[in-house]
């Protein structure tokens, strides 16, 4: 089947420790097995695509390239075979594999050259998606809360439920209160873990935290940072 539109506005990395080019790039007009097209609400940045953009691994043999691994979106068309969505439902994207087809990246197009993405990119309009990494949530859910879930939520409670096994009244401390600490906090309050201590060397970021934990964090975990205040 054809989709529409036909192009987008995309950040793309062309170069390392340069900033990203904003451009129109070429979205393919058919729609693979498996693939989902989805029109972006909100993507976050993550240490992942910052480390991408610095060469943190590298020369990136990949260049260039779209970004992102995590954001929300409404699906506008879904490709033969999908299952997991359906066209107008909202969805968070995410880099780890969930339900249904394990589909072929998108083969996007700029200056009339193949651009390369992954297998979701979020830092662009719209991103043609393997079905595996998007999951429907619901449309009263904040895109911006959302678009967490795609890596800093998971990640964190991966890191608790699966690595660290978290027990019920166990200890924590969390070395780096960034966008995935943040939540490995928030996650070991759930557990009621006690007491959890966090660990930042940026006070810059320390207090940026301490906004956000005034809405966002459990009361125990809450204590817990405020405890941790340098
Ligand atoms: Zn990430």
């Amino acid at each position: 089947m054809s989709i529409s539109p036909k192009t987008m506005q995309a950040a793309i990395l062309t170069e390392l420790k340069q900033p990203l080019v904003l451009d129109e790039v070429e979205i393919p007009s058919e729609l693979a097995p498996g693939q989902v097209l989805v029109k972006l609400l909100t993507t976050s940045i993550c240490g992942a695509q910052l480390g991408e953009i610095e060469g943190a691994k590298g020369a990136d043999p990949y260049l260039p390239h779209l970004l992102g691994h995590e954001g929300v979106g409404d699906v506008i068309a879904i490709g033969p075979g999908v299952t997991v969505v359906k066209a107008s439902e909202r969805v968070v994207l995410h880099w780890r594999k969930g339900l249904g087809i394990d589909a072929k990246p998108a083969l996007y197009r700029w200056n009339d050259k193949p651009l390369n993405a992954g297998w979701v990119t979020t830092f662009n309009q719209y991103a043609i998606v393997s079905e595996n990494r998007v999951t429907p949530v619901s449309s009263t859910l904040d895109p911006e809360i959302g678009a967490l879930f795609g890596c800093a939520v998971t990640s964190a409670l991966g890191v608790l439920m699966n690595n660290a096994k978290l027990k019920l009244g166990e200890s924590v401390v969390v070395f780096g209160v960034g966008g995935v600490g943040l939540n490995v906090v928030q996650g070991a309050a759930l557990t009621t873990a006690h007491p959890i201590i966090a660990v930042d060397l940026v006070d810059e970021n320390y207090h940026r935290r301490g906004d956000r934990r005034q809405y966002s964090m459990p009361d125990r975990g809450k204590q817990a940072l405020h405890r941790s205040k340098p």
